[in-house]
């Protein structure tokens, strides 16, 4: 995606890991070694903490020099009309700024003189944001999947205008979308009583209903100018930029297509030392024993497919004090995709530690979800979530962060493998040594092994 920071280098930079958030670059394999690289990890805490806050107040800092505050108020006065307004700039000070700074985005708050709030929803630009050109594609993406949301029967935020950072006559300074804000907190499970969770999970249980409702016929995501057709997948992993032109993947008519073309572009990426540079020939093995199972957990036939928020988990969710749900937010990187992908258990009801541990059994979040579905007159949908376990394990297996958490890899790894009957109940070792031989012909291992990847 981006190419290696240091002078002179040519090499593609390592996807995630070569993206440092402290010092801002991107390096490649050869540079991210700790003989080039200084910049604390997140194996030492003690100086990675100070070193990360100091870098994000910076980027903030750095945002809120950009952003003309008057052009903003400007546009967001005339999309309504004259009402006048007035553009909260965002706060330098750690203790509130919790609320308009997430992972991704920061928001500024457009109050207006009769009460109505927007948000100015700005994406983050730093060393682990994408380039420009797919930040802006993705983007685009949101601003439509958000168009397709106002049709459905959840509450979603209204978008009311944007524009893009290099668009002409945006004098603002960045790229910007206007959304409503919604009421309500994230949920947290936590500060929940049983009776809130049932009724939080029947809720979304209603939601997955009125998804189903709205089917596509391909698998991929929505963009602008036409949000009505489905297009390539706006992700960073499924985008490339060859020589500043932006390749994407898709869209696709099966889920046997989608992952086969998702597998192998993992497994290029992989030779290409653009991923999993510290444990190559691991991650190939796994990414590679996946395409050989696509065609026995995913099926080759066209379905139709729903809409599909990436990010699940939970933080999604606005609730307000009497458990009614009153948002669901961030939708950039939506897809759409057949009901065994995009209809199965949300990340928001697994229980966390079973699922990491390979456990192939409901959470009991997932057994109300599914006996509300039921109740319903939903038993399709139903049987989507208590049979998916095996599509769940599959789907996280791939493109797992396994530096961070070798051992949640193993966890859904060993789940997978007891779904499927194949390599059923080996160890690493054993599976890692058996697998090596079943391999010993492919391409890419040679490759690797004639490379002689250092920590494998
Ligand atoms: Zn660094
Ligand atoms: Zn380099």
């Amino acid at each position: 995606m981006w190419i290696c920071s240091v002078e002179c280098c040519q090499n593609a930079s390592v996807r995630v890991t070569g993206d440092c958030f402290i010092c801002g670059r991107h390096l490649c394999y050869k540079h991210v070694a700790p003989t080039f690289h200084t910049c604390p990890d997140l194996d030492d805490e003690k100086d990675y903490y100070p070193a990360y806050m100091q870098a994000d107040q910076k980027e903030i800092e750095m945002i809120s020099k950009k952003i003309n505050y008057a052009a903003l108020e400007s546009h967001a006065r005339d999309l309504r009309l004259g009402i006048s307004c007035h553009a909260i700039t965002l706060p330098l000070d750690r203790k509130t700024q919790y609320e308009v700074i997430g992972g991704m985005n920061v928001h500024i708050k457009v109050q207006f003189e009769d009460g109505v709030t927007w948000l100015a929803r700005i994406r983050r630009t730093n060393a682990t944001s994408p380039p420009p050109v797919v930040r802006d594609y993705i983007f685009r993406s949101e601003i439509a999947t958000l168009r397709f949301l106002e049709k459905l029967n959840i509450p979603s935020p209204r978008i009311h205008g944007y524009a893009l950072e290099g668009d002409v006559g945006n004098e603002v300074g960045v790229g910007y979308m206007f959304i409503e804000e919604l009421p309500g907190t994230p949920l947290c499970w936590g500060d929940l009583t049983h009776g809130q969770t049932r009724k939080i999970v029947a809720q979304m249980a209603d939601m997955a209903i009125e998804v189903s409702k709205h089917p596509m016929d391909s698998i991929g995501a929505l963009h602008l100018p036409s949000p009505g057709t489905i297009g390539p997948i706006a992700r960073e992993e499924l985008c490339d930029l060859v020589n500043g032109n932006l390749r994407t993947l898709g869209p696709f008519t099966s889920m046997q297509d989608y992952w086969a073309t998702y597998l192998q572009s993992i497994l290029a990426q992989i030779l290409d030392r653009q991923l999993y540079t510290l444990h190559p020939i691991d991650a190939y093995l796994i990414h590679r024993f996946l395409l050989d199972l696509v065609p026995q957990v995913w099926t080759a036939e066209k379905e139709p497919c729903y809409l599909k928020h990436a990010d699940d988990k939970g933080s999604h969710i606005l609730i307000d004090a009497s458990a009614n749900i009153t948002g669901i937010i961030d939708w950039e990187w939506a897809l759409f995709a057949p009901a065994s992908f995009a209809l199965n258990s949300p990340k928001a009801l697994f229980h966390i530690q079973d699922f990491f541990a390979g456990e192939t059994a409901l959470s009991s979040s997932e057994s109300y979800f599914v006996e509300c579905l039921e109740g319903e007159g939903r038993a399709d949908l139903a049987k989507v979530v208590r049979e998916g376990k095996q599509s769940l394990f599959f789907d996280f297996c791939c493109a797992f962060d396994g530096r961070t958490d070798w051992e949640g890899w193993m966890g859904v790894f060993k789940g997978l493998r007891k779904c499927v009957g194949v390599d059923d109940g080996l160890n690493w070792d054993e599976w890692k040594q058996i697998t090596l031989k079943r391999y010993e012909n492919d391409d890419g291992v040679k490759q690797l092994l004639a490379r002689g990847a250092l920590t494998d």
